[in-house]
């Protein structure tokens, strides 16, 4: 348990150091295009068609289309390497599945047309308690308590035999067939894609830190230029 704890802890210090590098990586990109001698600051308010204004609106271009697509380009590439690693059947993930979703919160964006929702609902069902959940990996359950993540709802699949197989593989859902599909998702030991996501984690905290700033910008920019 000590050892997850010290993993998250170094994560967590390893992202705002790749957050902090992003964010100056991302500035500088920004101040390139800023028009020359012009004084201002990005967010301040512009008038319409004002020079500010264009370097704004010409900052938005940037985020959302050369920044973005750099960013959806690499995180194409970390799961296409995924495939260089397989599964070894360990069932951990049919075995227990978290979500911040309460079953009958599921159930609602499920009727209200989440894809993932809907098959999620079509695949697992929720434990009775915490403890059951916790005989499958405790340590997980453990670093979530231990984190105050109180509102974690944990689910297992019924199609899972005692033999850990699933009895419905050919026609197991694409939630199943993307596992994980989250580069930065918590994976059990046993799983045989640990190595995978540990090589990549860096990476991964680097676009997830991108986004973030990216996200940020285009929302502060969006609300000024109205
Ligand atoms: S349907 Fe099969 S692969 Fe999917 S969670 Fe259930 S047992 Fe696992
Ligand atoms: S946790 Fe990983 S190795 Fe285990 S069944 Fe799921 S995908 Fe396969």
């Amino acid at each position: 348990m000590a050892e997850l704890n010290d993993k998250i802890a170094d994560i967590r210090k390893e992202y705002r150091n790749i957050f902090q590098v992003s964010a100056e990586a991302i500035n500088n990109r920004i101040e390139k295009i800023k028009p020359q001698n012009f004084k201002g600051e990005l967010l301040n308010k512009y008038a319409a068609n004002s020079t500010g204004q264009n370097w704004q609106k010409a900052t938005i271009k940037l985020l959302n289309e050369d920044i973005s697509k750099e960013i959806y380009r690499k995180l194409n590439e970390i799961m296409a390497y995924r495939n260089e690693y397989k599964c070894v059947g360990c069932a951990t993930c049919c075995n227990l599945a978290c979500s911040e979703f309460s079953p009958s919160e599921l159930k609602e964006k499920a009727d209200n047309g989440d894809i993932f929702a809907t098959q999620f609902l079509s695949v697992f069902i929720p434990y009775e308690t915490k403890e059951e959940a916790r005989k499958i990996y405790p340590e997980y359950i453990e670093l979530l308590e231990e984190n105050d993540e109180t509102d974690v709802y944990f689910y297992h699949c019924p199609k899972l035999t005692k033999d850990n197989r699933c009895s419905d593989y050919e026609n197991r859902p694409q939630i199943c067939r993307d596992f994980p599909d989250n580069p930065l998702s918590i994976l059990p030991k046993s799983c045989g894609y640990k190595n995978w996501k540990d090589e990549i984690e860096p990476i991964a905290l680097m676009l997830h830190a991108m986004i973030e700033i990216v996200e940020y910008y285009t929302k502060e920019l969006t609300v000024l230029l109205k």
